[in-house]
């Protein structure tokens, strides 16, 4: 969820995606049913994830993109992948691809990071209010799949989910800089389990009850609608005056003192707006 340094909408980029067949998995026609717009997070030069990352986040998103492409098209869905290869597509590109879609619902697939390498987890955020019920449901299914804490469902005002007039849906999978959750994401089959969890949300939207629950017990009938964590009051001087902090915190490397903050929120104050 970093390093996207060009939200800018190129039109010119965006005719192109647009014309490029491999956007459009399968055919189109008016009446069909809901189509899934995957994003894959970051591509090209943007890696993802934080500086001196090992595995990089570019790679194990735009994997499980395609197997959730798989899964979603073996259930009948049509399914547009923002990116489909290891190129850089500028923020803005994604949003207007998944805008141009009727029917469609967003998927962006990330993995998070931390300078603690304790830190691990799924999140899953959200942010107009028509997203929480996918939220709700990928999420009880991906953080219910993994071995990992259930850092819960979040409300953010990322680029790709203000920017989407549809419900739109950000998942972290996992931390690539936890040993125990990088080495999970770094095995196929645990990938396809991921690709597999959220198709189940996607699947499940419709089945998630209307008020909230705090039952975590999965039902086929009904998932509950998460309670969430509001992020969207999070501000721009926040933002700077954190960016200073944690530049300060590098040069003293390594003071425990600040390390008791959860990552969350070294990511809340500190990461962009634009995804
Ligand atoms: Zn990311």
């Amino acid at each position: 969820m970093r390093r996207n340094l060009f939200p800018v909408l190129v039109a010119g980029l965006l005719a192109t995606f647009l014309a490029c067949s491999s956007y459009a998995a399968t055919s189109s026609d008016d009446s069909s049913p809901t189509t899934v717009v995957i994003d894959a997070g970051h591509g090209g030069y943007d890696r993802g994830g934080i500086p001196g990352q090992r595995v990089s986040e570019k790679d194990m998103t735009l994997d499980v993109a395609r197997r959730l492409r798989s899964v979603l098209a073996a259930s009948g869905y049509r399914v547009v992948m923002t990116r489909d290869s290891d190129v850089f597509v500028p923020l803005g590109v994604r949003t207007a691809i998944a805008n141009s879609t009727r029917n469609a619902i967003f998927v962006s697939v990330h993995f998070n990071s931390a300078p603690r390498s304790s830190a691990g987890g799924i999140e899953t955020y959200f942010y107009n209010r028509q997203s929480l019920s996918l939220a709700s449901a990928i999420h009880h299914y991906v953080a219910g799949g993994a071995p990992s804490e259930n850092r819960g469902v979040r409300r953010r005002g990322y680029f790709v989910l203000r920017r989407t007039n549809m419900p739109s849906v950000l998942v972290e999978c996992g931390f690539l800089t936890s040993p125990t959750e990088s080495s999970y994401i770094q095995n196929a089959s645990y990938r396809q389990k991921l690709a597999e969890e959220i198709a189940a949300g996607v699947r499940s939207r419709g089945s998630v009850a209307s008020s909230r629950s705090t039952t975590r017990v999965a039902t086929a009938e009904s998932i509950p609608l998460q309670p969430y964590i509001d992020q969207t009051r999070i501000s721009e001087s926040k933002k700077s005056r954190s960016r200073s902090k944690r530049s300060a915190k590098k040069s003293t490397r390594k003071k425990k003192s600040s390390s008791k903050r959860s990552s969350s929120e070294v990511r809340a104050a500190s990461s962009n707006w634009e995804a």
